[in-house]
């Protein structure tokens, strides 16, 4: 094993050192007839690409390209944080007992010091959005790794170890930083005031990393070396998980209490698939406790009558009809979706095709609706429970889609909640903040939220990694996005200007972005859709035009291959062989 790993590291050093411009310049070439892979940065496509070439599989490759994304875009995810996949086998690979979609859970729990009221202050407020998103409140136990071990265990190719070789070399050899983590040092408010991020994301001055300098980042390539040598284990128990725990209770911005034991406690979990069908493809999503599988299988659901065929992508009513199906899927999202393990979340009945096709009697295609209360699923008593919009600014995580060799696809959303997660670096990473994912305030006119905080509970989240097959079961699609919770009308605008507009992969996912959440349409600023906000304003849309920065990477299987799309708003590509 030795040798083969020294072999190994041998080719690595030999087809790795790539510079920046050659990697950026392969984004040219989107299509591929073996295998294929599209991400946020390229250093991590190319190392996916890598082990693709190897004969590695589709969650090797992921895998591989998720360390590299700990390093190159440390905002976005990490192994800090946590991550919802997908997991796809062609039928004639896989056994009857293993379904040919599997949808693998790991995010983040919540330690066992957590109460309801994790972000009240001792004065019964609210701790502010702003306050709460950095220190060591918001920090759950993260999930990424072990879930990528169970990942591994069950579908990788190449030995463990062999998949950390890309990130360990690029953190000793050092990567230039991007505009896009540039940008976002300089604009963060918290980054600065914690002595470890201080000292990696900015000069001596004080100055923000500026584009291009060459970081390096040995502390974390010891990390990850550990990782390799010992696995997950390696994280969630002995120095790091100590360091991990001593950061979140002695930093000077809201300390906490995470135990060594919560770490090692941690489950990534095996969850049953979301499956639903929009006209003749089958729609594959990460149930509970993300909302994202559930929202976006309603949107496509109800808007099933409406024949989207025939209704032009560039105009008011398809923006009109989508937005006020959104409106509707977020209506219910808000009010029944959270932690399955310990909220009774109706998912059968939420999707049932009779309840859908009642609540989608509520659009008209000639007025928008109001505001929309929750529906009632059928054989359902709905708790006395109140809804919660939740705090999403999106800014972060991240969108991994890759298909292998053999057909294997993985379609994988991870994150570290928002930029830079909590802003506490421990050991060369990012920790996440994604418990300010949990409902602020707890109950609302005396009703609990499905959504509160609790010890051992996972917050809800929208990622909604995706895959489409068709009605025989051959996959047709490979999508997902980050974006909080407009990551839901990401990916659905991007699967129905590919099936039903039937624009390439690349078009579908720069095609411009809107999104009701049960509130304001919202049109993505400096598109077209700012000129339909009068006559939607007319239809009785209340408009919000903004920056709907979507961050889709997707792969479309073709009958001579592949063809992938990278979303022009980030700074990633898709390429294969
Ligand atoms: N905390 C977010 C969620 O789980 C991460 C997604 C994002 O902000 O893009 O929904």
């Amino acid at each position: 094993m030795k040798n083969l790993l020294a072999s190994y590291f041998t080719i690595f050093c030999t087809t790795l050192t790539f510079t920046f411009s050659e990697v950026s310049a392969a984004g040219n070439r989107n299509t591929a007839k073996k295998y294929m892979i599209s991400a946020a940065n390229p250093y991590a496509v190319k190392s996916g690409l890598e082990i693709l070439r190897e004969g590695g599989s589709a969650a090797d490759a992921a895998i591989a390209a998720q360390m590299i994304l700990t390093l190159v875009e440390p905002q976005s995810s990490g192994i800090g944080g946590g991550a919802f996949l997908l997991h796809y086998q062609p039928q004639k690979l896989s056994t009857h007992k293993d379904p040919t979609v599997q949808a693998y859970d790991g995010r983040e729990t919540a330690p066992t010091s957590v109460r309801p009221n994790l972000f009240i202050d001792k004065d019964g407020k609210k701790i502010s959005w702003h306050r709460r998103k950095a220190g060591g409140k918001g920090v759950g136990v993260p999930g990424l790794l072990k879930m990528l071990e169970l990942v591994h265990i069950n579908h990788g190719k190449l030995p463990w170890k062999r998949l950390f070789l890309p990130a360990i070399r690029l953190a000793n050899q050092g990567f230039p930083v991007s505009s896009r983590l540039h940008t976002l040092i300089k604009s963060d408010k918290h980054l600065k005031n914690f002595p470890k991020s201080r000292s990696y994301f900015y000069l001596e001055g004080g100055k923000p990393l500026p584009v291009g300098y060459k970081l390096k980042n040995k502390i974390l390539s010891n990390t990850l070396h550990l990782i390799a040598e010992k696995g997950a284990k390696a994280f969630y128990s002995g120095p790091i998980a100590r360091d991990i725990v001593s950061a979140i209770k002695n930093t000077h911005h809201l300390p906490a209490e995470m135990a060594i034991t919560d770490l090692t406690n941690y489950r990534a979990k095996l969850r049953k698939v979301i499956r639903s069908t929009y006209r003749q493809w089958q729609i594959y999503g990460m149930p509970p406790p993300t909302s994202g599988g559930v929202a976006v299988a309603q949107i496509l659901t109800m808007l099933e009558r409406f024949d989207l065929t025939r209704i032009p992508a560039r105009s008011v009513q398809s923006v009109h009809l989508i937005s006020e199906a959104s409106k509707i899927a977020f209506a219910d999202r808000n009010f029944y979706l959270a932690d399955p393990d310990f909220i009774n979340v109706p998912v059968d009945g939420l999707l049932d095709r009779t309840y859908l096709s009642n609540r989608s009697k509520l659009i008209s295609p000639l007025k928008a609706l109001g505001k929309v209360r929750p529906g009632i699923p059928i054989s359902y008593v709905a708790p006395n429970q109140s809804a919660d919009l939740g705090d999403n600014r999106p800014v972060s995580t991240t969108h991994i889609s890759v298909v292998d060799g053999e057909g294997n696809a993985v379609s994988m959303t991870s994150s570290i909640g928002t930029a830079f997660g909590s802003r506490l670096m421990v050991r060369g990473f990012m920790l996440n903040d994604e418990l300010t994912d949990f409902a602020a305030i707890p109950s609302a006119n005396g009703n609990q939220k499905a959504n509160r905080a609790y010890a051992g509970k996972r917050p809800r989240s929208s990622m909604a990694p995706t895959i489409i097959t068709n009605k025989q079961g051959r996959l047709v699609m490979v999508i997902g996005s980050p974006g909080g919770s407009s990551i839901i009308g990401y990916v659905a605008k991007t699967i129905i200007a590919a099936l039903d507009w039937r624009m390439n992969i690349q078009d579908s996912i720069a095609h411009p972005n809107f999104v009701n959440k049960n509130h304001k349409t919202e049109l993505e600023k400096g598109t077209y859709l700012e000129n339909f906000a009068l006559k939607l304003q007319r239809l009785g849309h209340k408009i919000k035009i903004k920056t709907k920065n979507s961050g889709l990477h997707g792969i479309r299987v073709h009958i001579r291959g592949y063809e992938g799309g990278a979303d022009p708003r980030r700074e990633g590509l898709a390429i294969g062989d």
